[in-house]
């Protein structure tokens, strides 16, 4: 497909200005550009079958179920892109008088208020503009409060292997050693494994609750207090808080700190890069080094406080992607304090009805014994190890074939400890007659692969791009358009 940039020709436009009515205001020489920008010229039809084409090729949640584990890509409710597109919240800027914007400064001290009450911390920020973004905040608030202590040096944060990814990878960017501690069989933090782990040189632990298993550690009071005990503090990955808002609070279960992926939780759509907000909360002790700045009431006025002296400094410019917070606060506020725990009986309803249709047929990570004992979460992940020894069909080939059949694939050899892993997350917002759907689907392809095996190895047929090298997309990705290739064109 043919870029903007290429499709540009010199004098065309979109806007037709009425002829200056005013003087001219020339600006002085050191702050005018002395070249023109470079920007497409483009009519405005041109531009709207652009990205019209652009989004036939892509598929979303308004186009089919979109089970893909720890991500949850759920229904965004249209009353979000209403609100967010409210004047007064897109016509603003945020060096403008806080007197000229109590409204929008409203939100965001009343969506600290709500998301603090449905999370058990005291503060927050809205600064991150992701989950890792906010795991990487959240970890420099851990170590602030280590070294304002003055105690023994924390240099390591104990990070279970069915971690997210992110963990060990932000825990790392923020300065820290990590040590890894293997799951059980059960797919939970084997306790003995991180009480040989803990020491006085830890800063804390990173876990998320329920895991990238979907499973909900049966242990986790005990285990955040073998955390306390030993001088550290306790992280809270709440990315897919979508398993628990509601019923049970992570601040209850002996966390310090946690971040919330507004985005996914709460509702904004997400992908390719954004927009988000990984909002981060922390408990009382830890407030005090939040980025600047915080939001603070003086006498019914509000006004941001740049003056926490403590703080760990800025995170990202202004307030963060505002916009996602507006979508949250729609999201909380028409859904209510009935709504908000259907969201997690929702969800975890879901998760265990698909499983408990597909574990006739699939095997359920990470062992036989876990899929007879344990209800899953908000997901769960299945293993095609068996169907790969036997018929060579792959996690990959079961994927691209659901492409074929109208549904995005599920999450795929995630998490790492299982192999050939589907992890699927069917989020609270889909219907009975979806996830069967689904679940057919899935049926279909086991005995396709069975009897047809290199059928599933030529899917996708009807997606425009069908399986792309895909190491060569991670290590050699083109991201950039060449203008001087186009120039000598
Ligand atoms: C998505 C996710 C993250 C990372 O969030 P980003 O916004 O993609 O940076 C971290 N932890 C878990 C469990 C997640 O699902």
């Amino acid at each position: 497909m043919e870029l903007l940039f290429e499709k540009s020709r010199a004098g065309r436009s979109c806007s037709i200005l009425p002829a200056c009515d005013v003087p001219y205001a020339s600006l002085s020489a050191e702050v005018s550009r002395t070249t023109l920008p470079r920007l497409p010229a483009l009519d405005e039809n041109e531009i709207s079958r652009h990205y019209n084409a652009l989004a036939k090729r892509s598929f979303g949640v308004n186009d089919g179920f979109y089970p893909l584990g720890s991500c949850t890509m759920k229904y965004n409710p249209k009353i979000n892109e209403e609100t967010a597109s409210l004047s007064g919240f897109t016509d603003i800027h945020p060096l403008q008088d806080a007197a000229t914007v109590q409204g929008a400064l409203e939100i965001l001290a009343l969506s600290e208020k709500y998301l603090c009450e449905l999370s058990g911390m005291d503060a927050m920020t809205f600064q991150p503009a992701a989950g890792a973004h906010g795991e990487f905040a959240g970890l420099l608030l851990i170590k602030a409060y280590h070294t304002a202590r003055k105690g023994a040096a924390r240099t390591k944060i104990i990070v279970p292997d069915s971690a997210h990814g992110t963990n060990p990878a932000s825990a790392a960017m923020a300065g820290f050693s990590i040590v890894n501690i293997a799951s059980t069989e059960d797919g939970c933090v084997d306790i003995d494994a991180l009480k040989a782990a803990v020491g006085s040189d830890t800063a804390g632990l990173m876990l998320t609750n329920p895991n990238t298993l979907g499973l909900f550690d049966p242990n986790i009071l005990e285990i955040t207090d073998i955390i306390h005990k030993a001088g550290g503090l306790n992280y809270y990955d709440g990315a897919n808080l979508n398993a628990i808002v509601g019923i049970v609070r992570p601040g209850d279960m002996g966390f310090d700190v946690v971040h919330l992926n507004l985005h996914k939780t709460f509702s904004t759509p997400h992908g390719a890069g954004g927009p988000g907000a990984g909002a981060v909360g922390c408990k009382g002790p830890l407030a005090a080094f939040l980025p600047n700045p915080a939001i603070r009431n003086d006498n019914g006025s509000l006004f941001f406080d740049n003056h926490q002296t403590e703080s760990i400094g800025r995170i990202r410019a202004f307030h963060g992607n505002f916009l996602v917070v507006v979508r949250a606060f729609t999201y909380m506020l028409s859904l209510g304090k009935e709504g908000i725990p259907q969201i997690a009986e929702n969800a975890v309803l879901n998760a265990n009805y698909m499983l408990a249709r597909l574990k006739e047929r699939f095997d359920i990570a990470p062992s036989a014994a876990y899929a007879k004992k344990i209800p899953c979460m908000h997901e769960f992940v299945i293993s095609l190890e068996k169907i790969k020894a036997e018929k060579g069909v792959s996690a990959l080939d079961i994927a691209k074939s659901l492409q074929d059949m109208g549904m995005h694939p599920p999450t795929m050899y995630f998490p790492l400890i299982v192999h050939e892993a589907l992890m699927i997350e069917p989020t609270e917002t889909e219907s009975k007659e979806t996830l069967d759907k689904a679940v057919d689907a899935l049926f279909a392809l086991l005995e396709r692969a069975e009897s047809e095996p290199e059928s599933l190895k030529a899917a996708p047929r009807t997606t425009v791009i069908g399986r792309p090298d895909e190491v060569k997309a991670a290590r050699a990705p083109i991201v950039r358009h060449n203008f001087s290739l186009e120039s000598q064109k």
